[in-house]
């Protein structure tokens, strides 16, 4: 079976509120997205990995406000889909 994050998948949004200013905070997407630019076999490979070991790895958000800049990482839990 497959995990896959809900966000990411569209099945569900992010929809925080932010700690410092209450803002709705918006999701700026995986880090996934943001890591090395030349490797994405390799990052999948350690996605199974991770699966295979029975943990089911969550996908790391960057939410950040758009009114005071506040920014967090939010781990989103991956679901089977
Ligand atoms: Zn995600
Ligand atoms: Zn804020």
């Amino acid at each position: 079976m497959e995990y896959g994050c809900p966000v990411c998948n569209g099945l569900t949004t992010l929809s925080l509120r932010c700690p410092r200013c209450a803002e709705i905070m918006e999701d700026g997407g995986s880090l996934d997205n943001y890591l090395g630019p030349y490797s994405p076999y390799e990052e999948h490979d350690l996605f199974h990995m991770v699966n295979n070991d029975g943990y089911v790895a969550r996908c790391i958000h960057l939410v950040s406000c758009p009114n005071c800049g506040e920014d967090i990482r939010l781990g989103v839990q991956r679901i089977p889909l």
